[in-house]
């Protein structure tokens, strides 16, 4: 099928086209630029943006792909999860857009665009298997049955996110926004064995409860306490090693994590998605451990790591494809939606 997919969960107004398994265009509008200052991202100014964005980058959209919109299958949109404010512009838009062309309306899951972007990189993907998905909001392993009707979350953070974890860090370091990017360069001049942050919840006792879920907000405090006895100490605070120190906890934990549940569930796939995916580090780290274990790994290209219109669209045509029914007119937004809920 022929999917146009539009993104607006938070500061990227993201706007896809599929044929299939098939990427036809994918043209992004940022407004990180507006938020820098404020260290993250402000909703209200979001929301403004994804307004002003929308119709420049659905045209190029359509430019690109060199298709006519009335020619599409379908229209997929996040219904969430997300911020509440910036969600509705794009829920409301592809409201207007699907009434204007006639076409059927699929509201979709963010998080599962972030697993099932891959399939554009690197065809069907195998199930079952088990996706670890790390964003700016959410660190989880999911069991993948099938992406359009049976996903399954077997482990979550009990705190931060992987990716507000970096962008935290790097503002104790006093790097720009977003952090993740800024420390996965300054990590390559670093030692990742100069300093040995805590791995949270790798305990024993810890395992029993939390076998597959994580958390990133001990090691935050971990590096702020470092980083703070440094500056009393009077001592220079050296960044890449830092970064590389805290890099080398994230990606250690996430990694290992992921092997286990991997071997636990029996899958032989595992599949890599979200904005910290696009980590060097990590991709690396988990492609030698999988390998080690006899478990491949799938991980789309960095640039469709991090939020798009693409990853909407690819859901899009995945639910047409198992041939569920579109969502209508009456759909709303939902910004806490669960990652089961491929669908609304
Ligand atoms: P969610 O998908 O949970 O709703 P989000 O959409 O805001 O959250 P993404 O766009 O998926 O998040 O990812 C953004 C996050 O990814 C940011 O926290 C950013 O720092 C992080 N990130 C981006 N590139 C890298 C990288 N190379 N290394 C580590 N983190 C990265
Ligand atoms: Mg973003
Ligand atoms: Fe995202």
């Amino acid at each position: 099928p022929l999917v146009l997919g539009l993104e607006s969960s938070c500061d990227e107004t993201g706007v896809g086209i599929v044929r299939g398994h098939t990427l036809l265009a994918n043209e992004v509008a940022s407004s990180v630029d507006l938020h820098v200052r404020f260290g993250g991202v402000v909703p209200e100014v979001a929301s403004r943006a994804h307004l002003s964005a929308l119709i420049p980058t659905l045209e190029r959209a359509a430019d690109t792909a060199g298709i006519d919109l009335a020619d599409l299958d379908g229209i997929a949109v996040t219904a969430g999860p997300g911020l509440m404010g910036a969600l509705v512009v794009g829920v409301a838009s592809a409201k207007a857009l699907a009434a204007y062309l006639g076409k059927p309306l699929y509201g979709v899951n963010h998080l599962v665009g972030h697993v099932a972007v891959d399939l554009l990189d690197h065809g069907p993907l195998p199930t079952p298997s088990l996706a670890l998905l790390v964003s700016g909001g959410h660190t989880q392993l999911l069991h993948v049955e099938d992406i359009a009707t049976k996903i399954t979350e077997v482990g979550t953070t009990i705190d931060d996110a992987a990716g507000e974890a970096y962008d935290k860090v790097a503002r104790i370091l006093g790097l720009s926004y977003p952090g993740g990017p800024v420390i996965d360069r300054a990590a390559q001049e670093g030692d990742p064995t100069a300093i040995r942050f805590p791995r949270g919840l790798t305990a024993r006792h810890d395992l029993e409860k939390h076998r597959f879920d994580f958390s990133f907000s001990g090691l935050k405090t971990a590096v702020a306490r470092w980083v703070e006895q440094r500056r009393l100490d009077g001592l220079d605070v050296p960044v890449p090693d830092v970064a590389a120190s805290f890099q080398e906890a994230v990606c250690d934990v996430l990694t290992a994590k992921t092997i286990d549940a991997a071997q636990h569930y029996g899958v032989d796939t595992i599949l890599l998605g979200g904005g910290v995916a696009a980590n060097s580090r990590l991709r690396t780290l988990l492609e030698q451990r999988a390998t080690d274990a006899g478990i491949a790994v799938r991980r789309p290209r960095p640039a469709l790591c991090t939020d798009n219109g693409a990853m909407i669209a690819a859901v899009g045509a995945e639910v047409i494809r198992a041939g569920l029914p579109p969502s209508g007119m009456g759909i709303s937004a939902h910004s806490g939606l669960p990652v089961s809920t491929v669908l609304v």
